[in-house]
């Protein structure tokens, strides 16, 4: 009996794990090369092509919204969707004393702009679709990646075998290709969830965004547009069902009682999401013609809106680093390359990651020095201007490390 002959692998330059907002991104901005890109992505097409609401209201720097407006992604935006956020208070417990930023004094027209996590999804795979050297697999899991000094390769559930020079991961906070190869993260689990809904309201929120470090619970209001706005409660994770199932009223009288009924009666307008809070980080971004972007590099806490942010700059950073090798005409997957994406996106990120666990760590803190430390921070942060102008860096950043 003949033998049966082994298929021979497909061959990409690039592989891309992950066709979420992260992995599309890489994608998009690898567009004008001559490299052949295989973005695999498991759930099926429609899901990714008309991704469904998940409650995430993304909070986009002006340095994202200059990269997707770059990459020809904020143009697929329904400009009705954008949100701009002109005000943010900052308040502690049942204080009225709020730090404050305003858009104008600070010399920016917007602080930044929120946009539905769905319609980012859409308008990155609307940007990609279609692209010349780019193919799509969807509705097949990674099972396997193997990478040595000259090749990379990984199998689906299929069968297939696919070959590239570089394999990057973008499969998300606890990307399973990451432990396939053997790239320790630190994680930490603050057995806390947060829960997102949309809520209408009968006063103006004045595109200002409210976040309220309340005894016990973390209360953020995000105006929205349609007059709405959502909600994002942070609470410890034995309370989530019992918020869950709340009835749709009981659950808006709950937020509008918590939020001083500022915004007058609210009204649930959609479905509530719950994602358990855990923070990722990467020891290292990459390994032998592997690298890691989006969460599967940095699993941000959501509290100061970065990980879609940061996970935009990273795959920037490694499509640039990508680009300028291939100018040169050395190998895209080799060690210089990815040690060059490695340094700078640990450089933008490792910073703020650790201060961000630090402030969920203070506010979520409801002993009384915890307590009095946040009142003064915020008492202090309105008349210390270099603190403000800190943050309201970070929330305008212009600059690609922001
Ligand atoms: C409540 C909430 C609010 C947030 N608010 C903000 C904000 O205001 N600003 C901000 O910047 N960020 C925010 N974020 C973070 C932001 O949503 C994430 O950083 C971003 O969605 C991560 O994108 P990603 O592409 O890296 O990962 P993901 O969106 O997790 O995508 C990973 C993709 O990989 C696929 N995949 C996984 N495993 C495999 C496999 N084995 N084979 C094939 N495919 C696979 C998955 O199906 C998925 O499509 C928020 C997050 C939450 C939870």
């Amino acid at each position: 009996m003949p033998k049966a002959r082994r298929k021979a692998a497909t061959e990409y330059d690039v592989i891309i794990i992950g066709g979420g907002p992260a992995g599309l991104a890489l994608a998009c901005s690898l567009h004008d090369t001559p490299l052949r890109l295989c973005v695999i992505e498991k759930q099926p097409v429609e899901q990714i092509a008309q991704a469904a609401p998940d409650g995430r209201d993304i909070a986009l720097t002006h340095t994202s919204k200059t990269l997707l407006a770059e990459m020809g992604v904020y143009a697929h935006i329904p400009a009705e969707e954008i949100s701009p956020i002109k005000q943010a208070h900052v308040v502690n417990g049942t204080s009225e004393r709020a730090l404050r930023f305003d858009a104008k004094t600070d010399g920016h027209g917007e602080l930044g702009y929120l946009v539905p996590n769905h319609f980012i999804r859409r308008a990155t795979y609307q940007s990609v679709k279609g692209q010349k050297n780019l193919t799509i697999i969807t509705g097949q899991d990674v099972q396997a990646v193997q990478t040595n000094e000259q090749t990379a390769s990984l199998s689906l559930a299929d069968g297939r075998t696919l070959q590239a020079k570089l394999i990057v991961a973008a499969d998300g906070r606890f990307s399973p290709s990451r432990k396939m190869m053997g790239i320790p993260t630190s994680m930490r689990d603050f057995g806390r969830t947060v829960i997102v809904a949309r809520l209408s309201h009968t006063k103006p929120h004045d595109n200002t965004a409210f976040e309220c470090f309340h005894y016990g619970r973390t209360l953020a209001i995000l105006p929205m547009t349609k007059g709405q706005s959502s909600a994002v409660i942070t609470l410890s994770s034995h309370e989530t069902a019992a918020v869950m199932e709340q009835s749709p009223d009981d659950f808006a009288h709950d937020v509008q009682k918590r939020f001083g009924n500022k915004l007058g009666t609210m009204k649930l307008a959609g479905k509530r999401h719950a994602y358990p809070l855990v923070a990722t980080y990467a020891d290292r971004f990459y390994g032998k013609r592997y690298a890691l972007v989006g969460d599967a590099a940095v699993g941000m806490h959501p509290v100061t809106a970065h990980g879609y942010n940061f996970g935009l700059y990273g795959q920037n950073v490694l499509a640039r680093e990508i680009k300028k090798t291939l100018s040169l005409g050395l190998d895209i997957g080799s060690n210089d390359v990815l040690s060059a994406y490695n340094r700078q996106h640990r450089h933008a990120t490792l910073p703020l990651f650790l201060g961000t666990n630090a402030i969920v760590g203070l506010f979520t803190d409801d002993r009384p020095l915890a307590k009095a430390i946040r009142g003064a921070i915020i008492r202090a942060g309105n008349f210390i201007t270099p603190v403000k102008s800190l943050i309201t860096h970070q929330l305008t950043a212009t600059s690609l490390t922001g």
